[in-house]
């Protein structure tokens, strides 16, 4: 996740305009409030991470809950309650919307969970620990990431490289996946020195962010099975 951002002024001036602000909550917005209080919007700030259970690690919240498509649900639906009392006249629109989405994301999740079940060996080696509610979710093994922590600008010594070389050969890892909104070059550093392939470039996982518009993960539904894809087709065979 990005740490330190602070959003282009277009963004600042759609927050002025807009009728209802979402955010994804568990942390993750640590400038949004900033924002909202410097852009001059007063109306409804959505927290869509509200009734999620919130996963853990060395005491922080970890804010990736959208990796898993049972959160999704919870948050869509947090999201068509806004969007209903924001705009009472159209609430019928959003609960159909709502309720044709959820659909399509229980059959995200079911064939997801088939998929990830085919696998004999599950062990997942990630660039950053964004993947943690989708390891959870589905029965991966979480070995380790390359940048040992949510933060993506926290600083790579070379004894968490060695150790994790190390936890690679020991548990027998397959691959380390790079993802979209990080540079590769540690990835590669690791997976060469453990002897275990890097996936990256087209391949790579969609950790904190969607791809750009006709990419492999311009929507959410696309970018779930991108990842499941890539994570099966490099972790199957013997
Ligand atoms: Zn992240």
């Amino acid at each position: 996740m990005p740490t330190t951002t602070s959003p282009p002024p277009a963004d600042v001036e759609a927050i002025a305009r807009a009728d209802v602000v979402l955010e994804n909550g568990a942390g993750l917005e640590t400038w949004l409030h900033d924002t909202i209080t410097s852009s001059g919007f007063h109306g409804p700030l959505v927290d869509t991470s509200h009734g999620v259970r919130l996963r853990m690690v060395g005491g922080a919240i970890d804010p990736h809950i959208w990796q898993n498509p049972r959160n999704a649900q919870v948050m869509v639906a947090n999201i068509e309650r806004a969007l209903a009392a924001a705009d009472p006249a159209d609430a019928g629109v959003f609960r159909a919307n709502l309720a044709a989405y959820t659909k399509q994301l229980q059959v995200l999740d079911a064939e997801v969970q088939r998929q990830i079940d085919s696998l004999a060996n599950k062990k997942l080696v990630t660039n950053h620990d964004a993947f943690g509610y989708y390891v959870d979710r589905y029965g991966l093994q979480f070995v380790g990431s390359v940048i040992p922590s949510f933060d993506t600008s926290a600083e790579l010594s070379g004894r968490d490289i060695r150790d994790l070389v190390a936890k690679i050969k020991a548990t027998k890892v397959k691959a380390v996946f790079s993802e979209t909104s990080l540079p590769p070059r540690a990835a590669e550093t690791i997976a060469r020195e453990a002897g275990v392939k890097v996936v990256e470039g087209e391949n790579a996982l969609y950790g904190d962010a969607l791809g750009p518009a006709g990419s492999d993960g311009d929507t959410y539904l696309k970018m779930v099975r991108h990842n499941t894809r890539t994570i099966v087709s490099n972790l199957s065979g013997a």
